[in-house]
């Protein structure tokens, strides 16, 4: 993000509300924005937690720099940073909030067959889009996907995200850190390998989240017991309310080998074409 002062959105052109989320390094609030055509518009408004400030300003200096690029309405679009006591992003807002929170909330209103196939059409859509542009996220997980609706999911949290450079096929990075080992491709936990194949992983414990009604992948169990598991050849089971041809493609996308899994243009066409099932594409 450039340090010119004017690609800053002044400060008293935000209005900070409630208080909408608290994650590890940020809070986020609900807010307004007064933007140069005069509209007010409701945006999302992520504040740095103070001591994290000095730390982790490079880190959310890149994530604004990567959501800048990014324009897709299956991806959490960034608007701008402003620099008040502290460093503020402001994100378009995503209304009904935490996809989990969303399930945890709703659970008997749920139907596998209608929610939770357009979330996953929409998110293998983000994350084709995301392909498209070279860029990896690191860290898809149920966690990190909000509401706008009940039928408009969007991708978030880019902390992690990296662009791939031309002609590498991995971007290798696995240093210290806490990292969601649970939604990691073996690649990434043994050599720091990340791709958009990794991703696909990632795609497929995500999914499997969200059949599970938002249950924690491998229970109480630690990432490295996990990891384990997945070593000596086992995987997820299948949720109970998730139906079968899709659990099969939920497997392929955690089949050892990374060319053995299928890439984000399959899994968007799987989930978006599917004849026991009603046209999702018209309810879009
Ligand atoms: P983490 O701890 O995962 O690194 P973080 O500190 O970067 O996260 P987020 O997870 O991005 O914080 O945000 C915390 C919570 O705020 C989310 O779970 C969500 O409920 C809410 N939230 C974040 N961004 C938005 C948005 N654009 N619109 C609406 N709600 C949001």
């Amino acid at each position: 993000y450039s340090e010119n002062e004017e690609d800053y959105i002044p400060a008293e052109r935000l209005t900070k509300g409630a208080l909408m989320g608290e994650g590890e390094f940020a809070s986020v609030y609900k807010g307004t924005y007064l933007n140069k055509n005069g509209e007010l518009l409701n945006v999302a408004i992520k504040i740095l937690h103070n001591e994290q400030m000095e730390m982790n300003r490079g880190a959310f200096l890149s994530e604004a720099q990567v959501m800048m690029k990014l324009n897709h309405h299956c991806v959490v679009k960034l608007i701008g940073l402003s620099q008040g006591p502290s460093l503020l992003m402001v994100q378009e807002l995503v209304p009904l909030g935490s996809i989990l929170q969303y399930i945890d909330n709703n659970r008997d209103r749920m139907n596998p067959n209608y929610e939770f196939k357009i979330w996953a059409a929409q998110i293998a859509c983000g994350m084709q889009y995301l392909e498209e542009n070279r860029f990896v996220h690191r860290d898809l997980a149920a966690r990190n996907i909000l509401l706008a609706s009940q039928v408009q999911a969007k991708i978030s949290d880019f902390g992690l995200s990296r662009a791939l450079g031309t002609g590498h096929e991995y971007y290798k990075a696995l240093a210290g850190g806490k990292w969601p080992l649970k939604w990691y491709a073996p690649e990434s936990y043994n050599y720091g390998q990340f791709s958009h194949k990794s991703d696909v992983w990632s795609f497929g414990v995500t999914i499997w989240e969200i059949y599970a009604f938002g249950a924690t992948p491998y229970g109480e169990m630690k990432g490295s017991e996990a990891i384990a598991l997945i070593d000596a050849g086992e995987r997820l089971e299948q949720p109970a309310e998730c139906p079968d041809h899709i659990f099969a493609m939920i497997r392929q996308c955690w089949e050892s080998r990374p060319e053995d899994r299928p890439s984000f243009n399959e899994l968007v066409d799987f989930f978006n074409s599917d004849s026991d099932y009603m046209n999702i594409r018209e309810l879009l």
